[in-house]
């Protein structure tokens, strides 16, 4: 498996990196961070937005760059929206192998939305390995300090870890066995 992050706003280097890093750890996989994306041109000026526009819009990058086999994971600030959901953190597509988070739910506490402080880019991360480890086959867990808890509110986020408990650990690397 590799990663490849695909900013639709300017996220500072250092977050950007911060955030393949932590990628990279929990999945052992190589993680990059391509350079900043134009947001999908559907993308309403204000308002939230479809998580599946930020889905589709990874599919099509993927059909056209040669970096065919990586995982993309975009990350936006813009608010996330899906069916019967008021908002969501992020979302997957296993069949796409795409997945989008977004910093838009996750507070304001320090730094900036393209430098955002350390407790937002904790939670970017954990949210981030969530969706990656649904494109890795992986449904949500019971454990709640598991990355693959589901997270209602920020709260959530912040009482679970960003790595996998025994039972999830186990299930990915089955899934890393199975694609090489
Ligand atoms: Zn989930
Ligand atoms: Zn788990």
């Amino acid at each position: 498996m590799r990663i490849t992050i695909v900013p639709y706003f300017p996220l500072a280097a250092p977050a950007g990196a911060r955030l393949a890093e932590g990628l990279a750890g929990l999945f052992d996989c190589a993680a990059d961070l391509a350079a900043f994306a134009p947001p999908p041109a559907r993308q309403p000026p204000s308002g939230q937005c479809a998580a599946r526009v930020f889905l589709d819009d990874l599919r099509d990058r993927r059909s056209q760059r040669s970096a065919a086999g990586a995982v993309l994971l975009g990350v936006t600030d813009a608010d996330l929206g899906a069916k019967r959901m008021n908002f969501v953190f992020g979302e997957a597509d296993r069949d796409a192998r795409v997945a989008v988070v977004s910093l838009h739910r996750l507070g304001s506490a320090g730094g900036t939305e393209a430098e955002p402080g350390r407790i937002i880019q904790d939670r970017l991360l954990k949210e981030a390995v969530h969706e990656c480890g649904h494109v890795a086959d992986l449904d949500h867990c019971e454990d709640p300090r598991c990355v693959m808890h589901f997270s209602s509110a920020v709260a959530d986020t912040d009482y679970k870890g960003p790595g996998f408990c025994a039972a999830c650990q186990k299930k990915l690397a089955q899934y890393g066995h199975g694609t090489g």
